[in-house]
């Protein structure tokens, strides 16, 4: 898969613009939807500064309803992209639904939706899809490929290597699983300890630790990156963020190093993810 030109290591800084979405689905109060709006009031623009100055593109998963509530943020994505290669726009629901717990016909809607509304602020269609969550339905993968993603950026079989989506997996609690074939969609694999949201944001609901010391993330982060530049030549890794959480100073002040360390090895680059899926595409 990699050529004496293609880079050594290629890392991804994608953003998922949760917001207000799903708050707003589920009717939260006023100090949760607070929450939300310090991404695109605060985060967001820390997040467009910080990428303008080092000149990296990046990719944004944005929910239909952040799109549509915060316009002038969105044409600040388009506008502070055009100067760093261009930031990506791929989708990531409406109101940051849980697919997994939807129908076909709801998921179909919902995607065709946001498809739609990607189409009208970037003038092209999304080539990346990121479940709200990370929640799939057995149908889900099926239903992205077939609104024409060439990507999706939810599941976690590999790390720093790209899969093809399989259809039909058959499990069995008395017998082996049979895997289905693949299909056309492309997957970019995600993983919580390079997701910003389990180490920082409260969840004692869920047992894991919160508020962390930026400290503690920046040694995990740094950890995969070196390892992955060893190991993983022409691989790529991948990093979740969400602007409401890492777009706090201390968080940005981590952000900052862990670009600076990523930029001090030989070879390594940052791009877009779906610049990177095409050339894997297309080897
Ligand atoms: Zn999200």
């Amino acid at each position: 898969m990699s050529t004496p030109t293609a880079p050594r290591l290629t890392v991804a800084l994608t953003f998922d613009g949760d917001s207000l979405s799903d708050a707003v689905r589920r009717g939260d109060p006023p100090v949760k939807l607070s929450h939300g709006e310090f991404g695109p009031r605060v985060g967001i623009p820390r997040i467009l500064e910080l990428l303008r100055r080092e000149s990296i593109p990046a990719t944004w998963f944005m929910p239909g309803h952040t799109l549509e509530t915060f316009p002038s943020t969105t044409a600040a994505i388009l506008e502070a992209g055009a100067a760093a290669g261009g930031h990506e726009i791929g989708c990531h629901g409406w109101y940051h639904e849980d697919f997994s717990a939807l129908s076909a016909e709801e998921q179909g809607a919902i995607l065709e939706r946001c498809v739609a509304k990607v189409r009208e602020v970037t003038g092209a269609a999304p080539r990346g899809h990121r479940a709200p969550y990370w929640a799939l339905g057995p149908d889900t993968l099926r239903l992205v490929e077939d609104h024409g993603f060439i990507y999706d950026s939810s599941l976690m079989a590999d790390d720093y290597r790209l899969y093809r989506v399989r259809h039909g997996d058959r499990h069995s609690p008395t017998g082996p699983t049979t895997f289905g074939e693949e299909g056309r969609l492309a997957q970019v694999p995600v993983y919580w300890a390079l997701d910003d949201w389990p180490f920082f944001e409260p969840a004692p609901a869920t047992g894991r630790d919160a508020l962390s010391a930026p400290s503690r993330v920046l040694e995990i982060w740094s950890g995969e990156l070196h390892y992955a530049y060893d190991h993983a030549p022409g691989g790529l890794l991948t990093v979740t963020m969400h602007p409401e959480c890492i777009g706090r100073g201390h968080r940005m002040a981590m952000l900052e190093r862990f670009i600076a360390e990523a930029k001090a090895l030989d070879g390594v680059v940052f791009d877009r993810l779906d610049r990177y899926v095409e050339r894997w595409l297309a080897s």
